[in-house]
């Protein structure tokens, strides 16, 4: 009997993020928009800054008054006014000085500020040392954002500087694709999540590791499930969360050729596809729709279930609500040591990038049970399908786990 084609990477990666589609915009308050990105451009509502303040601690003056002053041949001026910041301001007579801190509103008919270190920094009469001409120190209103004009497009990613300018402008909300949320569900009657497992136990890693990914690729991780291999359990467990908004369902186990295999048993009668893909590790994937949310099944080993998040599911996500980056950052390093890599297949190996010296150093083993060298790597090497053998020293694709 003919075995079926493989899918490629790029294939099952396209339909991973069809599946997951984009969100639709949302007002979010501007505390909760940090790593979302904008749906919308912000124009400013008003100036920045929002009056003529003063850019130094010292005196505002009239440049006029102080044209001739010189360390020999000081020129005193009456100090009129004190002015901390957050004053209102005020009023400068000719042949006054105020006192002024950096910020605080610069007075009406004032044209200059005089630093302090220019000065004797008296506070009845000050001696200026020096002259300065008209608009010396002075941070006028709008000379950084003017009111109306467009400060972030769309498509900005909302970061602290965005965030500390929106803030600035007294904007408290911003329009943004939401985070998608999702529910992580480990599958594995060997399962546990007691601290001693019995007999032929083990912990559940998977949960707690994809629900951290989730997290770190900028969605919300909103449940943390664990189902036995049972498929009216596991379909419960599924439908008593269905309520709570739910953009992605994200499993893990279940999916390959065994017997017990209970995501495929489950979700495969209700429209949810498995398929091989041509990759190692992860060659078995699911995907499709249940309820009105997307399903993805991820194979339960741990390194196959992280790499396939990252390689599937990290890229949909980012993409889902607007990124502009969804994929990792890749750079190009030669190996410090010859490869193998199955022929039809792309292999995602674990490696340890030395951005200095430019080189990637392949780490643990090719395959999908070693979650100790998988905690030790920083990157993942790209073999691509048709690459057998590469030797030490030949340059390849990495992605930046770090980045
Ligand atoms: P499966 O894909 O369900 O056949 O699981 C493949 C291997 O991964 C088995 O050795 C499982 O015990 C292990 N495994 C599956 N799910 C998890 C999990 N959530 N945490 C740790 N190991 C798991
Ligand atoms: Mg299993």
């Amino acid at each position: 009997m003919p075995t079926s084609p493989l899918r490629s990477v790029a294939d099952h990666q396209r339909r991973i993020a069809d599946l997951l589609g984009s969100l639709a915009p949302t007002p979010v308050p501007l505390t909760e928009a940090r790593g979302l990105v904008l749906a919308e451009p912000v124009t400013a509502p008003e100036s920045l800054p929002s009056f003529d303040n003063s850019a130094m601690d010292g005196y505002a003056v009239r440049a006029e008054d102080i044209a001739d002053a010189s360390p020999d041949s000081p020129v005193r001026l009456p100090v009129a006014a004190d002015i901390p910041a957050g004053s209102p301001g005020g009023d400068l007579a000719p042949g006054t000085a105020h006192r002024i801190m950096t910020g605080a509103p610069l007075p009406r008919g004032a044209d200059a500020v005089v630093e302090v270190e220019l000065t004797d920094g008296g506070t009845d009469v000050v001696a200026i040392t020096g002259a300065r001409e008209a608009g010396s120190f002075i941070r006028s209103a709008g000379v950084d954002v003017a009111a109306g004009t467009t400060v972030l497009d769309a498509g900005a990613v909302i970061g602290p500087a965005q965030i500390g300018l929106l803030a600035a402008l007294g904007v408290r909300e911003v329009v943004v694709r939401p985070r998608p949320r999702v529910l992580v569900c480990s599958t594995g009657s060997e399962l546990t999540e007691d601290p001693e497992p019995d007999a032929g136990q083990i912990r559940d890693s998977n949960s707690f590791m994809l629900a951290a990914a989730v997290e770190d690729a900028g969605a919300v991780a909103i449940r943390r499930l664990w189902a036995a291999d049972d498929v009216p359990t596991f379909l419960g467990i599924l439908d008593a969360e269905l309520d709570a908004g739910v953009d992605l369902i994200l499993t893990s186990g279940g999916v390959s050729a065994g017997a017990y295999e209970v995501v495929k048993d489950a979700l495969g009668p209700r429209g949810v596809e498995f398929t091989k893909v041509a990759m190692q590790p992860g060659m078995p994937q699911g995907s499709g729709t249940y309820g009105d949310a997307a399903v993805v099944c991820l194979p339960g080993n741990p390194v196959s279930s992280l790499v396939s998040f990252e390689v599937f599911v990290r890229p949909a996500l980012r993409a889902s609500y607007g990124h502009p980056r969804p994929h990792r950052r890749v750079v190009r390093a030669a190996l410090t040591e010859a490869v193998t890599s199955p022929a039809g297949k792309r292999q995602l190996r674990r490696g340890r990038l030395d951005p200095a010296a430019g080189t990637v150093e392949p780490w643990g083993p090719p395959g999908s049970g070693f979650l100790g060298w998988l905690a030790g790597a920083d990157c993942l090497i790209d073999l691509p399908a048709d690459v057998t053998s590469l030797d030490a020293g030949a340059t390849v694709d990495v992605w930046d786990l770090t980045d």
